[in-house]
């Protein structure tokens, strides 16, 4: 009685937190709060008939076999949950199993019958005026499908769980093992019924590993947590339901830290998360990035509008703590499931590239899904798997374009360019590769690969006894911008014994800079250590007159298209020709790339390029053919 007492209480509190706690309307969710309900009831109604016994009399209740088997019906009920809620847990319908529901309806089946016919006929029991109730044959086939329920839950999520559930996968295991135990012992030991309280307490350390509400919840806003989102739209896709996603993505959030502070910054955002909420009774609100927010609509479009228009109207009030008033703004996306994607990974791709252009489009932008070229997303994801397999499977290469040098007249550099060559999508255009590398970070591994195939290259090659006096390499803002980004290089030179003379680097300004600082940091380092730079693309309005101040540049490569420009359009061709005196003044050298004709050869000369690159003298060849070019003309 005292451990039905102790599992009562126990049982009472794990259901006031999942009623009254935050609540997450998701499908395990619910599995758990009846698995609780049902196990509390059985617990309530075991106390009943206690004490229905106790107080009629054995023999009166004899009668009322009914009565157990309820109590039979509800404990057995929960194992069928505990499965149920398991197999929810993975994430992976049972619909899209090749076996279907067969191995959860089968004990489903069994359990029903032995139930059913229990009530009729009282098998599951016999009594016995010296021992008691007895079980018989009927209760080992419910105890075996509490056997059958609780490995078959075992085995299809070590199957089927995705990501790195490893901890809770062995939490889950020991339960099931010692809850295995304890039913072996409470069959032999019939004296006292301990088996709900082990029940209740098992359930109460599921409650914390698995469901957990700071897991599911975002720690600074209160909202869903980017997990939930996965899980609760695949759910919905499975179950075939529609919905809108509203996609917030503040604008220039940083500027809200960075002028006002971190904390002012989290109390902003936990303005917008309970906004949020407050108008979002009929969906859900998600923290998706860390300025981003995702508020999920079920329902039609004029809900959606209605939504929207309310987003747009508070944004243009401002947001007030007790220090600052603050005006921000978002850029707003709509993407509808299943219009604009069907499966989990393809929605999320097109929420991204709906920001993605959204923000392109300029700050406080309204964009939907339906009205881009989603095909383009599709597109860019080949392009990320071929970059992937390039890396994987070492398939990159890298090209050398030779430079000349006016005053020498010799090639005394070259640039290296890469290029990767897939099965199915054929040359792939580094101009094309190289953006989608930056934004999926790729790039960092890709750079680190190049650089090394170009020391690599240096080294074998033995360009010390060449001309060519350094190697030019592009590299991306986004790889200069990463802490050890010094260090990463300096290992793989001193790996291939490339000294840092033989090296120039080619930096491009890009939109991408978001943190100057480390950038002029690791630049500065190389600096000292005797690595070149060179600012690429200078005119073709990326790269601006104020960068050549903040960074240490010591070659400035005239853009193509700036070039070429000089040669059609007068006005064009007196700018370069002032451009090219003011860089010589400010003591810098000048290479003019895309030199194409014997004019643009002789006329850049004679301005006072110092280098000219272009198919002039040759296009970007592989390393051999440009070894063999070195030696014929050098
Ligand atoms: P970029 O750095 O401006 O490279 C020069 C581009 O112009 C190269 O294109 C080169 O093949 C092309 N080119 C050179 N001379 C001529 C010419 O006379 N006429 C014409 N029409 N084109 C000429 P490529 O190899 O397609 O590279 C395109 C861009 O991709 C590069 O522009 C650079 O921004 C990027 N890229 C290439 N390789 C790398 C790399 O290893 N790392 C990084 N981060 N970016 C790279
Ligand atoms: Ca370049
Ligand atoms: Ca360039």
């Amino acid at each position: 009685m005292d451990f039905e007492l102790s599992a009562l209480i126990v049982l009472l509190v794990l259901t006031y937190f999942q009623l009254f706690g935050h609540r997450v309307p998701i499908k395990r969710n619910r599995i758990f709060l009846s698995i609780t309900l049902v196990e509390l009831f059985a617990v309530l109604w075991s106390l009943t008939v206690r004490t229905l016994i106790c107080s009629r009399g054995v023999s009166a209740f004899e009668k009322m076999h009914m009565c157990i088997g309820i109590y039979y019906m509800l404990v057995y009920g929960v194992v069928l949950l505990v499965m149920a809620y398991f197999t929810t847990w993975t994430g992976r319908s049972l619909k899209r199993e090749r076996f279907g529901y067969l191995p959860v309806l089968l004990p489903v089946a069994v359990y029903a019958e032995e139930i059913i016919r229990n009530f009729i006929t009282g098998h599951l029991y016999s009594y016995d005026v010296q021992c008691g109730f007895l079980e018989t044959a009927g209760t080992g086939i419910l105890n075996a499908v509490v056997v059958y329920c609780l490995l078959f839950s075992l085995i299809y999520c070590m199957l089927r769980v995705k990501g790195n559930a490893f901890a809770r996968l062995m939490v889950i295991s020991v339960l099931a093992v010692l809850f295995g135990a304890a039913m072996v012992v409470q069959s032999m030991v019939r004296t006292v019924i301990f088996l709900d309280f082990i029940v209740a307490v098992t359930l109460v350390v599921l409650y914390f590993v698995m469901q957990n509400p700071s897991d599911m919840l975002d720690n600074n806003t209160h909202v869903l947590s980017r997990n939930m989102l996965d899980e609760i739209l695949s759910a919905d896709i499975d179950a075939g339901r529609s919905f809108n996603l509203v996609v917030l993505a503040l604008d220039e959030f940083k500027f809200v830290n960075k002028t006002f502070g971190v904390a002012v910054g989290d109390m902003m955002l936990m303005q917008v998360a309970n906004y949020l909420s407050s108008i979002g009774r009929h969906g859900l609100v998600y923290r998706y990035g860390s300025d981003q927010f995702i508020l999920q609509l079920y329902g039609d479009e004029k809900r959606l509008q209605t939504k929207i228009e309310l987003v747009r109207e508070r944004f243009r009030h401002p947001w007030i703590t007790e220090e600052v008033f603050v005006m921000m703004s978002t850029t707003v996306c709509c993407v509808c499931c299943p219009e604009d994607g069907n499966e989990l990974e393809n929605l999320i791709d097109v929420v991204d590239y709906s920001v993605l252009s959204a923000k392109k489009m300029g700050k406080g932008n309204i964009v939907y899904a339906r009205d881009l070229d989603l095909h383009s997303i599709k597109k860019e994801k080949a392009i990320e798997k071929a970059i992937e397999e390039a890396i994987e499977q070492d398939t990159v290469e890298v090209y050398y374009q030779p430079i000349f040098n006016v005053e020498r007249q010799c090639y005394t550099s070259a640039e290296a360019l890469v290029r990767i060559q897939d099965d199915l999508l054929g040359n792939l255009p580094p101009e094309t590769f190289i953006p989608i590398a930056e934004r999926n970070g790729s790039i960092i591994r890709l750079g680190t690969m190049i650089f090394e195939k170009v020391c690599r290259f240096i080294s074998e090659y033995n360009l010390r006894d060449t001309d060519i006096e350094y190697i030019e390499v592009n590299m991306s803002v986004v790889q200069c911008m990463q802490r050890g980004f010094v260090e990463a290089l300096n290992e793989i030179m001193d790996k291939y014994g490339v000294s840092h003379d033989q090296i120039n680097l080619e930096i491009t300004e890009t939109a991408a800079v978001n943190s100057l600082t480390i950038l002029q940091e690791n630049i500065e380092q190389l600096y000292q250590q005797g690595i070149r730079f060179s600012l690429d693309d200078y005119g073709s309005g990326y790269a601006t007159i104020g960068y050549i101040h903040q960074l240490p540049f010591e070659i400035i490569k005239l853009d193509k298209l700036m070039v070429w420009d000089a040669f059609e359009n007068e006005r064009a061709g007196i700018t370069l020709k002032h451009t090219v005196g003011m860089l010589k003044e400010l003591k810098l050298r000048i290479l003019a790339e895309g030199v194409e004709t014997e004019e643009q050869r002789a006329r850049l000369s004679s301005i006072g390029c110092d280098y000219l690159q272009g198919w002039y003298y040759s296009k970007a060849v592989p390393e051999s053919e440009f070894a063999q070019l070195i030696k014929k003309v050098s």
